[in-house]
């Protein structure tokens, strides 16, 4: 397999089958995870994963993709052009790695970013055991974010409804009071569950398997949807020390962002990086997300908006149920081989600079 366009799939079926292929090509033996969540056509699903090297070895890559469902489609690229391109040889004789794919299959398979249980998995790892963190702002933005109807004069009023908002409180508040996350609409945006979610468990168990023993593990977790095109945007995460954002930018060339670093207000809650935390406590963790960029932020919001309002709402026009899926999968992945490309020169680079970090 040499270009890149085949490294990607066209769902997740056909992902799954390249991901183990190409493991088995590299004489690797792919695992399964059987999960909760079901396809379009209520067949079941699986987490797929495969480890390469032994179990008592001192560090350990993982490289996990698909958290946030339908951003599969650029995870699973990434994953077999690792694999493809024989990549996973340049690791040293003291490290292991670790390919998680599908984290989350039902929004690969059913086009959506969240779970099936409509949660935002990235809202999810939270201590469920405390109260729940509170988001007002979104409160006044449901239900003009996801209005009664997704056409006619109820929608063009929930339209002037985010405008007004936007001119009272930028464009800045509008987004952050979206995105942060909230533990109240359960039809919502950005929805972070009442309770752990089936792969919030899956994730710790991973873990658990394959990392408990390390003392060194790092963590590139592959999204898409946000940035400039075609870029992979090495992000750090509020949670991290100070350290672990010291050694990061040692690792990558100084390249590391941390948006929400210092500002506690606007600061996302519940990553998954907190269970690499929680669950290898002992370890030196270097945690990053690598976020490759597609549409402008506009167009992915509103594309998330109609993936919302169709899953609230149950509506029954086809046409309009295609149309919505379909700017769902444009949003979080590109059918353009100059993008693909991109990803996956961009993908190899980091997973090559993790190998030496942690080497
Ligand atoms: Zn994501």
């Amino acid at each position: 397999m040499s270009s890149v366009n085949a490294f990607f799939s066209a769902d997740y079926q056909e992902a799954r089958h390249k991901f183990r292929e190409a493991v088995l090509r590299a004489g690797a033996t792919p695992l399964r995870y059987p999960h909760s969540g079901r396809g379009p056509r209520g067949e079941s699903l699986t987490t797929d994963a495969a480890i390469v090297g032994d179990i008592a070895l001192p560090n350990l890559v993982v490289v996990t993709t698909g958290l946030h469902g339908v951003e599969g489609f650029c995870g699973s690229g990434c994953l077999v052009g690792l694999l493809e391109q024989r990549l996973l040889a340049e690791r040293n004789v003291d490290t292991a790695v670790l390919l998680v794919h599908a984290l989350s299959p039902y929004g690969f398979a059913n086009l959506r970013r969240v779970d099936e249980c409509n949660v935002d998995l990235n809202r999810n790892f939270i201590d469920h055991h405390r109260p729940l963190p509170r988001n007002d702002e979104y409160r006044n933005l449901h239900d003009l974010v996801i209005p009664e109807s997704w056409d006619g004069p109820l929608r063009q009023a929930a339209e002037i409804g985010i405008r007004s908002y936007v001119e009272e409180n930028g464009q800045r508040a509008f987004i952050s009071a979206l995105t942060k996350g909230q533990y109240e609409f359960p039809d919502g945006m950005f929805f972070g569950g009442f309770s752990p979610a089936f792969s919030n468990v899956l994730w710790r168990q991973l873990l658990n398997e394959f990392g408990s023993q390390r003392r060194r593990v790092c963590v590139m977790d592959v999204h898409s949807g946000l940035g400039p095109r075609g870029y992979g945007e090495i992000q750090f995460e509020d949670s991290s020390s100070d350290r672990e954002f010291e050694r990061a930018q040692l690792w990558y060339n100084g390249q590391a962002t941390a948006p929400d670093k210092g500002s506690s207000s606007a600061s996302l809650t519940g990553f998954s990086a907190t269970a690499v935390a929680e669950t290898l406590p002992d370890a030196e963790r270097t945690c990053v997300t690598l976020e490759f960029g597609t549409l402008e932020l506009d167009q992915v919001l509103l594309a998330l908006r109609g993936d919302h309002w169709l899953h609230a709402k149950n509506s029954d026009d086809e046409r309009l149920r295609a149309e919505i899926k379909q700017r769902m999968r444009d949003a979080y992945y590109c059918e353009d081989p100059v993008w693909k490309r991109d990803v996956v020169t961009r993908a190899s680079e980091v997973f090559k600079q993790s190998l030496k970090g942690i080497g």
